[in-house]
């Protein structure tokens, strides 16, 4: 159903009260949306009415700029309004993807030319059920956050980082097109 969120509506961010609009439930979490109206609270939209336009996902200008310049860098030969509209487009595809639970703005990751595609949050069940023991999936948080975060304190803290995850660190996993993964680590 949607390009960028193919396991949806696993992992996006739901609101706990219904459409602000419609009075439908599940609802989508307003505080990642924008809208046309001022609200100081962003209220829940259930995806119906986030697909008719009533909000959409807010993707900052600096992520549509890295799209532009991957763009560019994978398409030489494209001329500007070929590259321009290819961005338009596929931004405003992803204004229209239901947004995934951030705790920090919006940090879309770019590759091969487009948006990634997000496949979930790594939750410490998933990496534990993917490492088959609580012990494997350590090693495996381990592992990424030697590739995601070399500055930090690593081992000593595992059992911490541990602790966090699924809390105040989240780790979203996206896909490339050709295949590859992209982690995107945040902390509270
Ligand atoms: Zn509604």
């Amino acid at each position: 159903m949607f390009r960028y969120f193919p396991g949806y509506p696993e992992g996006a961010a739901f609101a706990e009260k219904p459409c602000y609009f419609c009075g439908a439930c599940p609802a989508l979490d307003g505080e990642l949306l924008d809208f046309d109206e001022a609200f100081n609270d962003p209220p829940p939209v259930c995806l119906p009415d986030f697909l008719a336009g009533k909000a959409r996902m807010d993707i900052p200008s600096s992520i549509q700029r890295t799209l532009a310049r991957n763009v560019e860098a994978r398409h030489p030969d494209w001329n500007e309004q070929a590259r321009e509209t290819y961005v338009q487009e596929r931004t405003e595809e992803l204004a229209h993807t239901p947004p995934v639970s951030w705790i920090q703005p919006n940090q879309w990751p770019v590759c091969g030319g487009d948006y990634a595609q997000f496949i979930g949050e790594l939750t410490r069940a998933r990496i534990e059920a993917h490492a088959g023991s609580v012990e494997g999936g350590k090693i495996f948080l381990q592992t990424i956050l030697r590739q995601e975060r070399p500055e930090w304190p690593g081992d000593s803290w595992l059992e911490r980082y541990w602790e966090y995850l699924g809390d105040f660190m989240r780790i979203y996993q996206f896909r490339c097109p050709d295949g590859s993964e992209v982690n995107v680590l945040q902390m509270m």
